[in-house]
């Protein structure tokens, strides 16, 4: 059956799940007819195993898409095998940045500390929208409680030409920490070192107890976003702890 007009589908789908919960919005977005081809974009970061998990419960063979910036803490890496092999995700797709346009544009890799958005979109957005080319829509852990722009953030959305979904939405800190405790669920092993958003390590730093669990992300820049969502096939900012 062909797709009808993203924003119309948009609004029939939030119309039609807007009482469900997270696992159900998840289940139905992975079974409805007007939500296309779908894929989970994940960071493999501090909170992103409770969506992978139930990922992994309905459709463990569903396509996951993990940005290698290749700034990334050792730890994420070891992190984002294991969970992978436990939870027997058949699907992950480590993306990594253009080699050519890394050599021309971040040959030393130091652009982050002259140009953070500039490489951002050499790491994380054009190797994601290249990625994402093959799909109708993406899944996000993006939800409510981390503020700014995701305040009234609803299960289903258009971003460009793209169907996004976020499942975790209406979920609360307390939920996700609830959700990983209940299933047992492998914790970032920084998260225990002071670290509740996780990035790039040049751009993640330790946060003190009542910070803002963002605020090591980017410290003492100007920077907040990570830049990954698009409006008519343009990047617009994000604010960071997008799950990415
Ligand atoms: S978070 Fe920092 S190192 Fe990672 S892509 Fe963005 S600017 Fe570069």
């Amino acid at each position: 059956m062909p797709l009808d007009n993203l924003s119309d589908r948009v609004t029939s789908l939030n119309e039609a799940y807007k009482h469900h919960s997270a696992r159900a919005v998840l289940e139905r977005a992975l079974t409805d007819s007007q939500t296309g081809k779908l894929t989970l974009v994940s960071s493999f970061g501090a909170e992103s195993v409770a969506l992978l998990h139930m990922v992994s419960v309905l459709d463990r063979n569903l396509p996951v898409l993990f940005l290698d910036t290749e700034m990334l803490f050792a730890e994420t890496l070891t992190y984002q095998m294991e969970v992978a092999e436990r939870l027997h995700l058949g699907d992950v797709r480590v993306l990594h940045p253009d080699r050519d346009a890394l050599l021309a544009r971040d040959n030393e890799g130091l652009l982050h500390l002259s140009d953070p958005d500039g490489c951002c979109a050499l790491r994380k957005t054009e190797p994601l929208m290249r990625a994402l080319g093959e799909f109708d829509g993406w899944i996000t852990g993006r939800k409510q409680y981390q503020g700014g722009q995701r305040k009234a953030l609803p299960f289903f959305e258009a971003d460009g030409d793209l169907l996004k979904v976020n499942p975790l939405a209406h979920w609360t800190r307390d939920d996700v920490q609830d959700y990983m405790v209940e299933n047992r669920l492998p914790r970032h092993p920084l998260v225990a070192q002071g670290y509740p958003s996780i990035g790039c390590a040049p751009c993640t730093t330790k946060v003190a107890p009542g910070e803002d669990p963002r605020a090591g992300r980017w410290r003492n820049r100007e920077k907040t976003e990570c830049g990954i969502h698009f409006v008519d096939g343009k990047m617009v900012r994000i604010p960071a702890g997008a799950g990415l």
